[in-house]
């Protein structure tokens, strides 16, 4: 039995998640394992299932969110494939390689997302979570606890909610509830780059010698490709352009006038018949959000729809998951859910905060061309100079691995 589930909780009580994503999964199991009795609901009919038109791309998992994810005892090891650094490929044809750190934490691990969202569906529905799919949930009332649904008939009905958990997202429709609720700021903007997905079958990836052990980014004005490994050893890619504009590829033209972007771009030169794989496809835009208020006392928001972040860092769904773990330890510390949400909003904050700058400073070295280039490998190699000689890590570091990592253990024993 994980240790989340031996503990004694003062308050065993009721809330509805929306949205069956990593963060309303994780706090449905967690949850579960304090004995609420948990509901969750999202528009997607087949929750769990892989999405037909869109590869669903990889995520990495730090060890915070691995070790929150061993909390209800779920392990992506078998499925997933350590990642022990980011290798460029330039243009002129060179590889240069940084390791995350020296210490034997330092890896990511790459999954598919829908194995991950199909794990996590299982655990909840074992551990007696109830996933509703084809909800869309169309407003919250977040003093009253009400929820507008559209059900699958398309029928419009109010249901009547003691506790709600909002977890639907960057695009959240309870976001705009909480922040009217409220009256706090909130931004979300856009930097105007989209992205699809493409694959690189485990044939070509071995024959081109893509190491299996590492993130691949592969850049031209204006253009992005970040190859993340199988545990095949196939790669899954993220493909990004400045100014195009969202909705499915039609057909070939439409697919070969993206390509025209990625001409000289190493990664997708591995992909087989790529205008072929292409048409279909979703293209959907990046958007960002920073809310200042998280709670209403009613409703509580939880990962991308409380602070989603550009994706560079590779901790937006690791940022979930440790969100649904420190609710649910707040849970333990506090009497109601009025307590535990604030509790829950103050410890998340600052840590956050400093997330998202470092994210955005991530995105302006990426948009201006810097990252990659030779000041930054210049600054790569200092860092990794310091680390070895003298012990001292960057800010990178001690955000993605070292911080959350102490904040999920420490409240574990
Ligand atoms: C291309 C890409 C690559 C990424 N790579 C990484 C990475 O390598 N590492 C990393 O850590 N993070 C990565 N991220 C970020 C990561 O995917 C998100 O931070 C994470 O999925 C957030 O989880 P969530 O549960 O908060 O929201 P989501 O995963 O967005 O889940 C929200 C759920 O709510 C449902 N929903 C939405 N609206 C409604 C509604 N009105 N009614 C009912 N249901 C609703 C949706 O169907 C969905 O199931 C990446 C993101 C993208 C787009």
């Amino acid at each position: 039995m994980s240790s989340a589930a031996a503990s004694t909780t003062p308050l065993a009580d009721e809330v509805t998640i929306i949205g069956a994503g990593p963060a309303g999964l994780m706090a449905a199991c967690l949850l579960r394992q304090a004995k609420w009795n948990v509901e969750v609901l999202d528009q997607r009919f087949d929750v769990s299932a892989r999405p037909a038109n869109a590869a669903s791309y990889n995520l990495t998992l730090t060890p915070a969110g691995r070790f929150v994810l061993a909390q209800a005892d779920i392990s992506m090891q078998d499925c997933g494939r350590p990642i022990v650094g980011r290798r460029i490929l330039d243009a002129g044809g060179k590889v240069h390689g940084f390791r995350y750190g020296a210490a034997t934490e330092d890896y990511l691990l790459s999954v598919p997302r829908h194995e991950l969202i199909g794990r996590l569906c299982d655990r909840a529905r074992s551990l007696g979570a109830n996933i509703v799919g084809g909800v869309h949930v169309i407003r919250t009332d977040p003093t009253q606890g009400d929820v507008v649904v559209e059900e699958p008939s398309r029928a419009l009905s109010r249901l009547q909610r003691k506790h709600l958990i909002a977890a639907d997202g960057v695009y959240s429709t309870c976001r705009n509830d909480v922040v009217h609720a409220t009256q706090a700021g909130m931004s979300l903007r856009d930097n105007g780059v989209v992205y699809t997905t493409l694959d690189i079958p485990t044939g070509e990836a071995r024959a081109s010698k893509l190491d299996p052990s590492w993130i691949h980014f592969s850049s031209g004005p204006g253009t992005m490709v970040i190859g993340l490994p199988n545990a095949d050893e196939s790669f899954s890619l993220v493909v990004e352009w400045s100014g195009g504009h969202t909705g499915t590829v039609e057909d070939r033209a439409q697919a070969e006038e993206i390509l025209a972007r990625f001409s000289l771009n190493r990664l997708i030169g591995l992909v087989p018949d790529a205008t072929t794989a292409l048409v279909g496809r979703r293209v959907r835009k990046f958007s960002y959000v920073a809310c200042q208020r998280w709670e209403t006392g009613r409703i509580l928001l939880m990962g991308d729809a409380a602070h989603a972040m550009p994706p560079y860092l590779g901790a937006g769904v690791n940022t979930a998951l440790v969100d649904a773990f420190a609710f649910a330890k707040a849970v333990e510390r506090t009497t109601s859910f009025e307590e535990a949400a604030c509790a829950y909003e103050r410890e998340r904050q600052e840590y956050v905060g400093n997330l998202d700058s470092l994210a955005r400073q991530h995105e302006d070295a990426l948009v201006s061309g810097e990252w990659g280039g030779p000041r930054w490998r210049l600054r790569q190699r200092i860092d990794r100079a310091a680390e070895q000689l003298l012990g001292r890590r960057t800010i990178y570091q001690h955000l993605i691995f070292d911080a959350p990592t102490k904040c999920v253990r420490g409240q574990i024993r």
